[in-house]
This record gives structure tokens, C-alpha cells and sequence, in this order.
């Protein structure tokens, strides 16, 4: 069986960051996040391949991509990564991929108490809405591997509020909850270690549950809400002329698509 990990870096764990900042290059945490979510990814690559997997992708996804240190992975994976994807997954789509993995993802932006919490760009979206309920990089990327993939969402980790978002829309996934938020830059921290003998342990057991693995779908037309910071992108929004959209307050537009890839 083939298998893709998805590599965000806010989940990770001890990964707090600081306020009014990005996981950017110069953050004091961006080199640890990097590091730890390779021991991560390493641990969840062993656990697959230790379960017999044929061939296991990471997909480098944070911000502008190229964050890890390749020379570091483990080396029976293949590494998708740069930007300008046609869309999420792009390049993965004949690998006749068997389940997707989210190691080091978040909660969704309009979530009160949760690290590093936000919707595909913090200074951008308030929030996002699918069919009139928010949703976060979680389901999307869910709904994205269903399409392109035609694969499930296996396994999660995250802090304790994207966990728990994770399996109320995700019932079958395993999942490992790397911290507890405490705020959006505060959290009770598992030490580093501790999670990955649990990704291992987790990841083990989502591979032996392979057969209750769904892959997430949702009714369509799927009516988007996108509700902005700032209103000049809602209104530059509004005069694309690609979709027909409508503009619901200042900074909230909405349209309707028939496929999730045309979300963005
Ligand atoms: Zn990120």
C-alpha cells in the first residue's frame, strides 16, 4: 500500500510560536518545528513501513514549502515539495495512494484557544465556510484528498482543539494530540519524545484499521463563505471574473462550486 504525509509545521509538537507571528524563517521556533516534524514524519514513515507499505510520499506543505531537511527523512520516501502545485496533492494523483496522513496540523481560524490557530493564511480569512460551516486546513485538505487522491485521511496529529475538530468530521481517523492549548501562543506541552513513540504507536494502528478509512465528502454544490480581514480583498474578490460571486457584508463574499479543487 502507498501512503502520503502531510507535513505542516503549527502542530508540531512544543511548538508555540509568538505573537502577531507567522512559523516564518526568522521565528525562534521555526528551526526546532522543522526539526521535530522530521523525527515526526520519520516516526510515522517507520510505523508504515514496519506494517509492510509498499511506498510512502512526504508532502512539505508549510507556508512556502521547502522546510525540511531532506537529507534527514527517512530515505525510503519520495518528497513532494515547492509551490505552483496546480492543486493540493498535484503530482501524487496516479500513485494509487491507499491513505493520507496530517502530522503537524492545526485547528481551524475561528477557534477560541488553539495554537497557532487560522484557515490557509492567517492575515487573510477570518474564516472559511463550507455549506455553512467553518471549517479548517483539516477538512479541506480531507475533502482534497478525496478528490484527487481518492483516498482517506488516516491519521492526525495536532493540538487538542484540531484533534477534536478532526474527528468530529472525521470519525474513523487515529489521531495523536501533540499539546493542549492553553492560547493561541500557550500550551501544557507533551514532551517532544513522548510523541513519537505515540505517532509510532498510532500510526501502527491506523494502518491495521485501513478498512474503516472513509474518504470525506461533502453535498454538492458546495456553497463557499469566505469572510476576510481586510475589505479590500473581499471587494477585489467580488470583481474576479472568473466565478460568480456575491458579496454578503463589506468583508464576506460567497459563490457556489461543483468541485472541491475549485475552491481557491
Ligand atoms: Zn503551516
Amino acid at each position: 500500500m502507498n501512503f502520503v504525509i502531510a507535513v505542516d509545521l503549527e502542530g508540531i509538537s512544543c511548538v508555540v510560536g509568538t505573537p502577531n507571528e507567522g512559523l516564518t524563517k526568522d521565528n525562534v521556533q521555526y528551526k526546532f518545528a522543522c526539526e521535530q516534524a522530521v523525527r515526526e514524519v520519520n516516526q510515522a514513515t517507520k510505523a508504515l513501513y514496519d506494517c509492510g507499505a509498499k511506498k510512502v510520499y512526504v508532502w512539505d506543505n508549510h507556508g512556502g514549502s521547502l522546510n525540511l531537511d531532506y537529507m534527514t527523512l527517512d530515505k525510503r520516501v519520495n518528497i513532494l515539495a515547492g509551490v505552483g502545485l496546480k492543486h493540493r496533492f498535484s503530482g501524487l494523483e496516479d500513485k494509487l495512494i491507499d491513505g493520507v496522513l496530517l502530522i503537524g496540523y492545526h485547528a481551524k481560524a475561528d477557534t477560541s484557544h488553539a495554537i497557532l490557530a487560522h484557515t490557509c493564511n492567517s492575515t487573510k480569512y477570518q474564516y472559511i465556510k463550507l455549506n455553512n460551516k467553518t471549517v479548517g486546513e483539516i477538512e479541506i485538505d480531507a475533502l482534497l484528498a478525496a478528490a484527487n487522491l481518492k483516498a482517506p485521511v488516516i491519521f492526525v496529529s495536532s493540538d487538542d482543539q484540531g484533534v477534536l475538530q478532526a474527528i468530529k468530521e472525521l470519525p474513523w481517523i487515529k489521531s495523536v494530540i501533540t499539546k493542549y492549548s492553553i492560547g493561541r501562543n500557550a500550551g501544557l506541552l507533551k514532551h517532544p519524545s513522548t510523541v513519537l513513540d505515540e505517532i509510532y504507536k498510532n500510526v501502527k494502528d491506523a494502518y491495521m484499521h485501513i478498512g474503516d478509512m472513509k474518504k470525506y465528502k461533502i453535498k454538492k454544490p458546495i456553497q463557499v463563505e469566505i469572510r476576510f480581514l481586510r475589505l479590500e480583498d473581499a471587494q477585489a474578490a467580488n470583481n474576479s471574473k472568473t466565478k460568480e460571486i456575491n458579496l454578503l457584508d463589506p468583508y464576506t463574499i460567497t459563490y457556489n462550486i461543483n468541485k472541491i479543487m475549485e475552491i481557491y
